[in-house]
């Protein structure tokens, strides 16, 4: 006789992470909460190199195995070293990894094109504040069709900036950084100004986005834009709420949901993501968190949906009421297959 096996909620098809850095993971708690996005920058420059090789292989190890076991079947990673590539390799997670390319006193591109011949690697520029014209631009070449994923918008100073004001402007003046790309006068205009309009991007945060960002941006592109929200990593370093959600919503774009890293968040869970949009329905949240990724990573053919001839795991979520079709604070998810 067959064993059955009963499980309470309900099922979807396996996450796709939109927004991660596994290797970032031995910074669990090391950063603290709501210091506003400049103090948390100038934090890690100054932790991350405390910690011993070995602590960091075993905190990327153990959250590749917690996102595999809460049903995430692919990662875009965003990396500035080596270090989570073996864990990546043998992980049932397909992980696309972007090598982030930032610097404005030193420029990393030399060292992040080193990490191209590792699979499924491709480069990106880091942000719109954080390196030069040039290598921003240079940042933006090659990549055989892969998405690039800047950060975008994640604090009010990164507009400040191109004005001469705000908290990274500061942070800029007091340690020496210049800045070659203020000319552009916006982070927008800065990226349809470098970004050819043909090459699809991936863009992370979007906590200060306007009406009129979301017009510049899809005038100039003619591949497809994702917009990518972390909503627990903004509200872990700046109290941010993303409001820019309504705005992406009532245009009907592809929204995806990330996690950022454990450096700016208490856990690497899609579901705890999720549960920060109150008053969307959850079939649209759960198309965010599953074939949003899939679209934005090229693996729709595969993953994303529950249908014949995909490949997707299968996740139980339970906690869900089942009359408003919503996420209870207790609702956790669980990979059956
Ligand atoms: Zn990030």
């Amino acid at each position: 006789m067959p064993c059955v096996e009963f499980y309470a909620g309900i099922l979807c098809a396996g996450f796709v992470n939109a927004h991660s850095h596994l290797e970032l993971a031995y910074l669990k708690g090391a950063i603290a909460e709501h210091g506003g996005y400049a103090s948390f920058a100038s934090s890690m420059t100054a932790v991350r190199n405390n910690f011993a090789e070995q602590q960091q292989l075993k905190a990327i190890a153990e959250a590749d195995d917690a996102m595999w076991k809460e049903g995430v079947d692919a990662v875009a990673d965003i990396v500035n070293g080596a270090t989570s590539f073996a864990t990546k390799s043998a992980s049932p997670i397909h992980y696309h990894t972007f090598a982030e390319v930032f610097g404005l006193k030193r420029c990393n591109i030399a060292e992040q094109r080193k990490l191209l011949h590792n699979p499924d690697t491709s480069l990106t520029p880091h942000s719109t504040y954080s390196l030069s014209d040039a290598d921003f631009k240079a940042a933006c070449e090659g990549g055989n069709g892969a998405p690039l994923s800047i950060h975008f918008l994640e604090s009010e100073g990164e507009k400040q900036l191109y004005a001469g004001c705000g908290a990274l402007h500061e942070w800029y003046s007091q340690v020496g950084f210049e800045c070659d790309f203020l000319h552009y006068g916006s982070p927008v205009e800065r990226i349809v100004k470098s970004v050819p309009h043909d090459r699809s991007v991936m863009l992370v945060h979007n906590c200060c986005l306007s009406d009129s960002d979301v017009d510049t941006i899809m005038n100039h592109f003619t591949a497809s834009v994702y917009w990518v929200l972390c909503p627990r990593s903004n509200s872990y370093i700046s109290g941010v709420v993303p409001h820019a959600v309504s705005l992406l919503r009532a245009r009907g774009l592809n929204i995806c949901i990330g996690t950022d890293s454990l450096a700016s968040n208490w856990s690497l869970s899609m579901v705890e993501e999720l549960k920060c949009f109150e008053g969307v329905p959850l079939d649209e949240l759960l198309g965010w968190a599953t074939l949003g990724g899939a679209k934005a990573l090229g693996l729709d053919d595969r993953l994303g949906i529950i249908e014949p001839g995909r490949r997707c795991g299968i996740v139980n979520i339970s906690g869900v009421n089942l009359d408003t079709m919503s996420l209870t604070e207790a609702a956790t998810a669980r990979r059956l297959l």
